[in-house]
């Protein structure tokens, strides 16, 4: 009979309906995950900007009730002006940042149309993004001041040598100038490079062994070289006490020349610089670089491993100094699982400790003395 559906027929279509339903909720279920799992918040609004759904990273975000804001409008819970603006008008910029409850964070929100009338707002937090982004900019305008300055000397030099017909004696101071500049400019380059290869590298295996006397005795006599017999340099490395450390020689030499560097820098003539080494009882190893120097004021001492940043800009510059020495140290140590500590005070001195995990370290030969004696090398 026409019209009458057959109750067999009835039943398939009432099953394929069931079936239809749990496949829609499955994809309902999916949809719901995926959009949970997404690294960034996620809030799909109704038509009139009442959130239907959101996400754990949204309410993170924006300090939303997964339960009790459902509903709501979402400019009501967020009243940022940007946020209130964008979804106001349609003409309104899509994406913008704004600072979101924490007073450290910032958020980059995206405001996307996903069905007619109905928008999503997306978070992400980008404050260490914008905060990389920061020190970049900074770093470029500090590079390019530190390169800036000599080549701008230079080329004063330059015009000078060809427009003035200078004496012999004259020519000769000219061009020692000249090469300061350019050495400047060199150790400003190489020691750019040095920190680019320190950031980029892993954490060094452990696979040479290096004596530490050496590597102590050849930073106290190019300190000596530095100083030009104007400070008292003393090497306080135990004789019994042979360690061998688990570092690359070359990076380790550098971080202690660099120390050892500044101490005499910053040491006015007849000043002390020694340096140490012990071996903590927990199996941490210490190396000192102590001088009785001008010392730096307390709330210098968070900063002075920031690249650049300089104390006393005048008489780091007319030492040679880059403003990178003590960055690169910190990167070399702290790619060991060691640190570098400060301790200052002004018009005493300051003290310059490396620390080495245990790992990192081992004793050769004799067993240790419990009270090792200093040897003091002697003063240039
Ligand atoms: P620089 O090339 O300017 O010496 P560093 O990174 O080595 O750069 O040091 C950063 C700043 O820390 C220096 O400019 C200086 O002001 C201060 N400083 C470093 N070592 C000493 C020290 N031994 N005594 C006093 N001040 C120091």
């Amino acid at each position: 009979m026409p019209g009458r559906v057959a109750p067999k027929a009835l039943a398939q279509s009432a099953q394929q309906a069931r079936e239809d339903v749990t496949e829609q909720e499955a994809l309902g279920s999916a949809f719901e995950a995926a959009f949970e799992a997404v690294p960034n918040g996620v809030v799909l609004l109704d038509a009139q900007q009442r959130i239907s759904w959101l996400n754990t990273h949204a309410c993170v975000h924006m300090a939303l009730d997964p339960r009790g804001d459902i509903g709501q409008c979402l400019t009501n819970l967020v009243r940022d002006p940007a946020l209130v603006a964008a979804l106001g008008d349609p003409s309104a910029p899509e994406d913008f940042r704004i600072g979101s409850h924490r007073a450290d964070q910032v958020l980059l929100v995206q405001v996307r149309s996903y069905a007619p009338g109905r928008r999503m707002v997306l978070t992400h937090d980008v404050t260490e993004a914008d905060r990389m982004e920061a020190m970049r900019r900074d770093f470029v305008a500090h590079v390019s001041h530190e390169i800036r300055t000599p080549l701008t000397v230079l080329a004063g030099f330059v015009e000078t040598m060809q427009t003035l017909a200078l004496q012999e004696k004259e020519h000769h101071r000219v061009l020692e100038l000249m090469k300061q500049q350019t050495s400047r400019m060199e150790s400003l380059v190489s020691d750019l490079l040095l920190l680019a290869t320190l950031e980029g590298s892993p954490k060094p295996a452990i696979a040479q062994w290096v004596p530490l006397g050496p590597l102590l005795q050849s930073a106290v006599s190019d300190g000596q070289h530095l100083s030009v017999g104007q400070h008292d340099l003393l090497c306080g490395v135990a004789p019994e006490q042979e360690l061998e450390l688990a570092v690359e020689e070359r990076e380790m030499a550098s971080a202690l020349g660099n120390l050892v560097s500044n101490a005499v820098r910053y040491t006015p003539a007849g000043g002390r610089i020694e340096l140490q080494a012990n071996l903590r009882a927990d199996g941490y190893l210490e190396l000192k670089v102590i001088d009785n120097g001008i010392g730096i004021e307390r709330h210098h001492l968070p900063r002075i491993t920031q690249r650049f940043y300089r104390v006393d800009k005048s008489r780091s510059r007319a030492t040679g100094g880059t403003g990178l020495g003590l960055a690169i140290v910190k990167h070399a140590i702290t790619r060991y699982g060691g640190e570098l500590l400060v301790d200052s005070t002004p018009g005493e001195g300051s003290c310059f400790t490396l620390t080495l995990p245990p790992a990192r370290v081992r004793v050769v030969g004799t067993e240790l003395l419990s009270s090792p004696g200093f040897m003091p090398s002697s003063p240039s």
